[in-house]
C-alpha cells in the first residue's frame, strides 16, 4: 500500500490509533494503513545545507553543466549514479497490506528487495536498503537516508491489495510546488519537486519493463501524492505488486525474479540521463 500525505495530517487532528486511508491523484486509489508512531513522526521544515547541495547541481548529462565532471579530476569518480536506496516499505509493528491467507506486505517487501538488491549489484550498483529485517524506520529517516546519498535514486517496494494479481504498477509523486528560498534551501516537505521529471523518466522505464514481464499491467508510470517520495531528494519511485489477495504467496514469490530484473535494467537504462556533479555550489 501507498500512503498519502494528506492522510497523515488527519490522523494527527483524530488521533485515532489505526489509520486506513486513500490517496489519489490520477487514476490510482491504494488503500492504507499507519501506525501511530508514524502519524507523530515530526517533518523537519528543511533539508539540511549538506542535503541542499546536493539537490540544487544535479543536471541531465548533455545539459549545461554536461561537461562538469570531466573538470573535477579524482573527485568525480562517484558524480554518476552509483547508488539505489531501496526500501522494503513498512515493517516492525506495521504489517502493511494483510491477505485473507496470511500474507504480510511488510513480510513480501524485505523477500522482493534481497532480489532487487542481487539484480542491482549485477548492474554494478551499489545498494542502501532502508531496513534489513523486522523494522520500521519512520518516512523522514528513509527519506533521510536518501538524501544523504549523492548520486542515487530511490525505489520503494509496496504490494498492493488491490489490482488485478500478477501486474505491477509504478508511482512517482504528483506535482509539487517547488519552493527554493533565497537561501537556497528547499523545504523538506518538497524535497521531490526538483525530481520530478526525473523520478517520471526512471518511473517510465521500470514501467516499461514491468509491462513486458507482466500483462495487465500499465504501460507508463502514474502519479500519486505518495509521502514516503514527497520527502525524499532524488530520483524516486514507488514500486507496487499485485497483490496479497492471493490463496497461495508462491503466486507473489514467482514474481520477484522479473520485478527485480525490471528494476535493475529500468535504473541501468535511465543512469546515463543522470549525472551529479561533486562539487557543492559549483553549478549555482
Ligand atoms: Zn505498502
Amino acid at each position: 500500500m501507498l500512503l498519502g500525505v494528506g492522510n497523515i495530517f488527519q490522523l494527527r487532528a483524530r488521533s485515532i490509533s489505526l489509520l486506513f486511508c486513500l490517496i489519489l491523484t490520477g487514476f490510482a486509489l491504494v488503500s492504507l494503513a499507519l501506525t501511530p508512531s508514524e502519524a507523530q513522526q515530526p517533518i523537519p521544515s528543511a533539508v539540511s545545507p549538506a542535503n541542499a547541495s546536493a539537490i540544487s547541481p544535479q543536471v541531465p548529462q548533455g545539459g549545461a553543466a554536461g561537461s562538469a565532471p570531466s573538470t573535477f579530476g579524482a573527485q568525480t569518480q562517484q558524480t554518476g549514479l552509483n547508488i539505489v536506496v531501496l526500501d522494503p516499505a513498512h515493517g516492525g509493528t506495521d504489517p502493511g497490506a494483510r491477505g485473507t491467507g496470511g500474507i504480510r506486505e511488510s513480510e513480501i517487501v524485505l523477500d522482493f528487495a534481497i532480489q532487487v538488491r542481487h539484480a542491482l549489484e549485477q548492474e554494478g550498483f551499489q545498494v542502501v536498503q532502508t531496513r534489513q529485517g523486522n523494522e520500521d524506520p519512520s518516512f523522514d529517516d528513509r527519506s533521510a537516508l536518501a538524501n544523504a546519498q549523492r548520486g542515487a535514486v530511490f525505489v520503494t517496494l509496496h504490494i498492493s491489495s488491490t489490482g488485478l494479481p500478477g501486474t505491477a504498477r509504478v508511482f512517482v509523486n504528483s506535482d509539487l510546488p517547488s519552493a527554493i528560498g533565497s537561501n537556497g534551501l528547499i523545504p523538506w516537505d518538497r524535497a521531490q519537486a526538483p525530481f520530478l521529471g526525473l523520478s517520471k523518466k526512471l518511473g517510465d522505464l521500470v514501467q516499461g519493463l514491468l509491462a513486458q514481464r507482466f500483462k495487465g499491467s500499465p504501460d507508463a508510470v502514474q502519479t500519486a501524492s505518495v509521502r514516503q517520495l514527497r520527502t525524499t531528494a532524488a530520483p524516486a519511485i514507488a514500486v507496487e505488486i499485485s497483490s496479497v489477495t492471493v490463496n497461495d504467496r508462491a503466486e507473489l514469490d514467482r514474481m520477484a525474479p522479473g520485478v527485480a530484473d525490471a528494476i535493475a535494467h529500468g535504473i541501468a537504462a535511465f543512469k546515463p540521463s543522470y549525472v551529479v556533479p561533486n562539487t557543492t555550489g559549483a553549478l549555482r
